[in-house]
């Protein structure tokens, strides 16, 4: 079992005297920011000059700098930028700032585990990776709850590493929620293979081939919608409050009995394990970080088409249409939604 810590476990108290600096503004970056400068901690923002998001930041009453200056006034460094601009950004304002006994943080494993960023040895290097969206890491601290986290210490140069980790999950409201304890290996691979096999990968192929064989069929693409894409949240909303069981209590039996009878004809027991298995194999071998790495070196060209594809999909077409009548409640704000 990991090693797990709660609020009891982690002393705010370890952040007193020292700057934080949050690298970006984005999903997670104006989450960190505002939770910690409410648990009171001293919190300014790195913004490259021009930034969008500089206006906002300051109108949320954080001191904003650019980024080397404020990876230069930061004895903590959070990068909370996009991860693949990470090691241009790290290389250019932030390497050329960080002095002895600073701690860099991460809230993902990817550009230290595959070695696109290689901090010096005598600074800290830790993950605090929200395991939820930022504008959920926002709305739950302040509804007084939090987002759990992962915890990781790559280096330990000060040996404080993790009190430092600990204070920090607490002051974005994390430890409220429990910190457990991996590594950046762990963290890397897991969140890769979760994100490409089920969460989206693998959910989205989902819904989509379900949608187009309905629709095939000659059946209403508005009824489409709703059977394969519509009711998922419903289904997967059960799961999260009640796990497996109080989706099959709140589901007809018929719907459970076809669960059993149809699920592994759609995806074939061992085929469908042999093809994660497949999945994670290039995770962990670094096939997958190669070609990730390699499309942001060459335009992108593949994730645009794929991203211009799927918004002309009927799935998405359709969609958009029938959730124009459906905004209420959390469905309407993606800052609520959840909780
Ligand atoms: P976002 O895409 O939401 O935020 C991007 C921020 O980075 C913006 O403020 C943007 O600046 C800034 N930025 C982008 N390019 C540059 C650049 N070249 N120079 C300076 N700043 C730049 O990022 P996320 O919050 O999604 O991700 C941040 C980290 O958190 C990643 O490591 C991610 O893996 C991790 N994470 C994200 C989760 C999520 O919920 N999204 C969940 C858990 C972890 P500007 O304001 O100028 O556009
Ligand atoms: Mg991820
Ligand atoms: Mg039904």
């Amino acid at each position: 079992m990991a090693n797990m810590y709660y609020e009891k476990d982690c002393d705010l108290g370890k952040l007193d005297g020292k700057k934080i600096a949050i690298i970006g503004y984005g999903s997670q970056g104006h989450a960190h920011a505002l939770n910690l400068k409410e648990s009171g901690c001293d919190v300014c923002v790195g913004l490259r000059s021009g930034s969008k998001n500089w206006a906002a930041a300051e109108e949320a009453g954080l001191q904003v700098k650019t980024v080397a200056e404020a990876a230069k006034w930061g004895d903590v460094v959070m990068m909370l930028i996009n991860d693949e601009v990470q090691a241009k950004v790290y290389k250019e304002d932030v390497a050329p700032n960080l002095e002895s006994g600073n701690a860099l943080m991460f809230a993902h494993g990817f550009n230290i585990h595959f070695k696109q960023i290689v901090p010096p040895a005598d600074v800290d290097v830790l993950m605090i990776a929200p395991k939820g969206p930022g504008h959920t890491v926002r709305s739950l601290y302040v509804g007084g709850k939090g987002v759990p986290c992962l915890l990781a210490v790559e280096q330990n140069a000060t040996g404080k590493a993790v009190d430092i980790g600990l204070a920090y999950a607490a002051g974005i409201g994390g430890a409220r929620g429990g910190v457990m304890e991996t590594t950046f290996q762990d963290e890397t691979e897991t969140d890769l293979f979760g994100e490409q096999a089920v969460l989206c990968g693998g959910v989205i192929e989902l819904m989509k081939l379900g949608f187009e064989t309905l629709v095939e069929a000659g059946y209403a693409p508005e009824n489409a919608y709703f059977e394969c894409i519509h009711e998922m949240k419903l289904i997967i909303d059960l799961i999260n409050k009640g796990g497996i069981a109080m989706c099959n209590y709140s589901i007809s039996d018929t719907a459970e009995y076809g669960e059993y009878v149809s699920g592994t004809r759609v995806l074939p027991y061992e085929q469908t394990k042999a093809n994660m298995r497949a999945v994670l194999k290039d995770i962990q071998d670094g096939v997958f970080a190669g070609k990730w790495i390699a499309e942001n070196q060459t335009g992108r060209t593949f994730l645009n088409a794929k991203r211009a594809q799927m918004a002309r999909h009927p799935m998405e077409v359709v969609g958009a249409e029938l959730r124009k009548n459906m905004l209420w409640g959390d469905d309407a704000d993606p800052d609520t939604a959840s909780t």
